[in-house]
């Protein structure tokens, strides 16, 4: 399985990670911070299954200008998966026919922009030749994270989330995890501010990795550009022996 973190910035495109979205093997996403605003239409075309994990800005910025890039005027389009709530925020608030015209009613009366699926915890989905498990995880708003598995190789995206317990469970039921991509959104002093909006902070990080599976590599993701510095030095004070720093635009093979 390739996965690729998507970059978001025209500068230091590797380690900006302003917005949140993952290509796997090209034609999966998880969510579509920055989806729409990378590569060709051509190549978001070949992408048929976006799972969004909340319906948070930072995930679903460019959901509009994917959906736009990538229609033709054929019965296909690609299908948007999350939770229900993650679906109806998307629906009130993105198109909405005030912020972007609304795609969901028009794919009714033309050829089709996108279709909503919306998933259940735990029941897996199939989609371009990978099995995604949905798991419910802890933030601000229902969000998921997901267990992608391709034949024997497994990877967890966590979301965003603060604290929590699921997700690691599955993790050590889940044969063949490769790695966890896992968020570091702000730096320990800043962990009131990471509480309030149900994150996580390095100190909260390795609390969070010593519940995963020890073979499993920690991939750190979603740390707030304006503190990267900070977030990195004090993820190396933990001493993960497998934990790597996310890199945009660098393909991981799992
Ligand atoms: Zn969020
Ligand atoms: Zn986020």
């Amino acid at each position: 399985m390739k996965v690729v973190i998507l970059g978001s910035s025209n500068a230091d495109v590797a380690s900006r990670q302003y917005v949140s979205s993952y290509l796997i093997n090209g034609n999966v996403a998880i969510d579509a911070g920055c989806l729409g605003y990378h590569g060709t239409p051509h190549e978001q075309e070949a992408v048929r299954h976006v799972f969004l994990t909340h319906a948070h800005a930072d995930h679903t910025a460019s959901l509009p200008f994917f959906v736009e890039n990538v229609w033709t005027p054929t019965p296909d389009c690609p299908v948007i998966y999350g939770n229900e709530a993650t679906l109806a925020s998307v629906r009130r608030c993105i198109f909405n026919d005030e912020v972007w015209p609304d795609f969901v009613a028009l794919s009714e009366r033309m050829p089709p922009f996108l279709r909503l699926q919306v998933l259940c915890p735990e029941v897996p989905c199939d989609a371009g030749g990978l099995t995604v498990t949905p798991v419910m995880v802890n933030h601000l708003v229902p969000t998921f994270g997901y267990v992608v598995r391709e034949g024997a190789s497994a990877v967890i995206f966590g979301g965003d989330s603060g604290p929590t317990s699921r997700l690691w469970e599955v993790a050590h039921q889940t044969p063949g995890l490769k790695a966890v991509f896992l968020e570091a959104s702000f730096p320990n002093r800043l962990r009131g501010v990471a509480q309030a909006s149900i994150h996580l902070t390095p100190e909260m990080f390795g609390e969070e990795a010593a519940k995963i599976p020890p073979e499993v590599r920690i991939i750190a993701i979603h740390m707030k550009v304006r503190y990267r510095d900070e977030i990195l030095r004090e993820l190396h004070d933990l001493r993960l022996p497998l934990l790597e720093i996310g890199e945009c635009e660098r393909e991981y093979e799992f």
